[in-house]
């Protein structure tokens, strides 16, 4: 693997090797002293066009627990203010040693362009409304770990679907995996191309809701144009909303994710984020073990 770009392509035992390093990881993580050498003398660089909480500080988690250097950067307050353009941004990272680049864009293949332009190691951390790999893995491994594996588990991913990375992302890795997967949204929040995607379509939540291992809720892309495809917010909630009502129809070991950020009181309840059975934190402890995983495949060869 040279750079880890889409789940797209990724084959079954890809993910799966990649998820048991991660397991691995999550091992060295929990030591006393969280840290390996594996990665020494390596610059791992974060360039972030759009807003990160989550992505950002575990790939720098991640890179300081292989012992790599870290090098960050942001629009606001770098040159691109000035009018530096992406491939100027991206070769000077490169000139100041940078071996592997993640890079968030909003504009859809921007990862790509920059895995053309530069000799570094490429991780999309994030490209417009199309991929985002490690939050596919982090999910994976998540449920792997919660319900002991994917293979035959029915998965709703719920919600704004159009205009959702993560949802791109999820539809090929979950089905690889052995998942049966249903995109459960108002029509005009599914994309126009999902022909060829491995997944099926409901509009009915309260209909899905019952039978599903796993309920898998997206935030609005408001910045995307999320909110102008449907009448109000709360109508939204009404449909879509993970609501405690909808919580109890769940099944009894059922699993409740969420990528994060969450909007508390839209696509879920203030009380149903809080329970036990909704696995955003560990989702977020495990991201920090898959993007080591991924660091080390592509910068320090395959753990054997
Ligand atoms: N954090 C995820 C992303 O960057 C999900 C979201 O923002 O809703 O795509």
């Amino acid at each position: 693997m040279q750079h880890l770009l889409s789940t797209e392509q990724m084959g079954r035992s890809e993910a799966e090797s990649l998820l048991d390093d991660a397991d691995g990881f999550l091992e060295v993580l929990d030591r006393p002293i969280p840290k390996v050498p594996a990665l020494r003398g390596r610059t791992v660089a974060t360039l972030f066009f759009e807003p990160s909480t989550r992505t950002r500080m575990s790939f720098e988690r991640a890179a300081k627990a292989l012992s790599a250097d870290t090098l960050s950067f942001s629009p606001s307050g770098s040159s691109v203010s000035k009018g530096e353009s992406l491939k100027d941004t991206v070769l000077t990272v490169q000139a100041m040693g940078a071996d592997l680049a993640v890079v968030r864009h909003k504009a859809v293949g921007a990862p790509w362009r920059v895995a053309e332009w530069a000799q570094m190691r490429v991780v999309n951390g994030g490209d417009g409304a199309h991929q985002h790999p490690t939050q596919a893995l982090l999910d994976a491994l998540t449920i792997r770990r919660s319900l002991g594996g994917l293979d035959g588990l029915r998965i709703g991913i719920i919600g704004d679907i159009r205009y959702s990375r993560v949802a791109r992302s999820n539809c090929f890795l979950f089905p690889t995996l052995g998942a049966d997967v249903t995109l459960i949204a108002p029509p005009t929040l599914l994309p126009v191309d999902t022909e060829g995607w491995p997944v099926r379509h409901s509009s009915d939540l309260d209909a899905e809701i019952g039978s599903l291992d796993v309920v898998y809720l997206l935030r609005v892309q408001t910045e995307r144009g999320g909110a102008s495809v449907f009448p109000s917010l709360s109508e939204y909630v009404r449909r879509y909303g993970l609501t405690q009502r909808r919580f109890g129809m769940l099944k009894d070991e059922a699993v409740v994710l969420h990528p994060g950020p969450m909007n508390r009181g839209v696509e879920v309840s203030d009380v149903v984020a809080d329970d036990p059975r909704c696995l955003v934190l560990d989702q977020v402890a495990n991201g920090v073990a898959v993007r080591m995983a991924v660091l080390f495949r592509l910068l320090g060869g395959t753990s054997g």
